[in-house]
């Protein structure tokens, strides 16, 4: 394998749920650059490599992006094979994407290898269908933080009559609820509130849009979690088919 960065997805923590090639591209590299939602577990795969932590979680204290950047290059320049391990898809909001672009305007080949995205892996194993006929006519994947300055279009949104997935919400469950609500969404609204997807400490909080806040609070719902909300979030029947298999 010659010298380049692959930008890989780590899957949401589960260590199965890793693709082959993303075990590949570890096993093949000199420098492996993790972030710290990724599950220690898979390092494994990469017994010979340096690992780089450079984990950034909102709040805390965090590697600057530039800086990432500048020693990604740094090692792809002395011939190294890189990985650069995110948390779930490199490309859901997993900054992949700018980071492949920083890399190719540097003349560094890149290649950007799928992971299983939080958002899909913990609803399904929740047994939650997330695009369920009938009831889903789609699914969409949305951020609570946004750079721009309007936020996200709850009101669109709650109009969309596609079950909305939210990644980082746990600090943003008041604005989610309040948004969606002035949009339109009806109070009822099943929500699932899922905390650690895939982990062995996953955890999950099936709520109403009216209560999440105050239901999430109970449960003491923390970060990492996806919030689910659309009516296949009540498919608890499939959730305790799923539990007992
Ligand atoms: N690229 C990642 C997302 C990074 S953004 C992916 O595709 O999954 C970070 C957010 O992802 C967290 O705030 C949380 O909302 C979600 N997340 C990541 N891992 C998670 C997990 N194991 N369980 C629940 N949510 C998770």
């Amino acid at each position: 394998m010659s010298a380049k960065v692959w930008l890989v997805g780590a899957g949401p923590g589960d260590p199965e749920l890793l693709t082959l090639k993303a075990v590949r591209a570890l096993g093949e590299a000199q420098v492996v650059m993790i972030d710290d939602l990724v599950n220690p577990a898979v390092l494994e795969h990469c017994p010979g490599a340096r690992v780089i932590r450079v984990g950034k979680r909102g709040g805390c204290r965090s590697t600057p992006q530039a800086f990432i950047h500048r020693l990604m290059l740094r090692y792809a320049r002395q011939g190294k094979c890189v990985v650069r391990l995110k948390g779930g898809d490199p490309c859901i909001f997993g900054r992949g994407g700018e980071e492949a672009q920083w890399l190719a305007a540097r003349g560094i080949e890149t290649e950007l290898v799928n992971g299983i995205t939080a958002g899909l892996a913990g609803a399904t194993r929740c047994g939650i269908p997330l695009t369920h006929r009938g009831v889903a006519r789609g699914v969409t994947l949305v951020t609570a933080h946004t750079l721009d300055d309007g936020g996200p279009q709850w009101p669109a949104l709650a109009q969309s009559g596609t079950t909305l997935v939210v990644y980082m919400g746990v600090s943003k469950l008041d604005e989610v609820r309040s948004g969606l609500l002035a949009g339109g969404m009806a109070s009822e609204t099943p929500v699932a509130m899922i905390e650690n997807a895939s982990l062995p400490e996953q955890r999950e909080c099936r709520s109403r849009l009216g209560d999440m806040l105050v239901d999430a609070r109970t449960f003491a719902l923390k970060s990492p979690a996806i919030l689910v909300i659309g009516e296949v979030a009540a498919q608890a029947a499939l959730a305790a088919l799923q539990r007992s298999a």
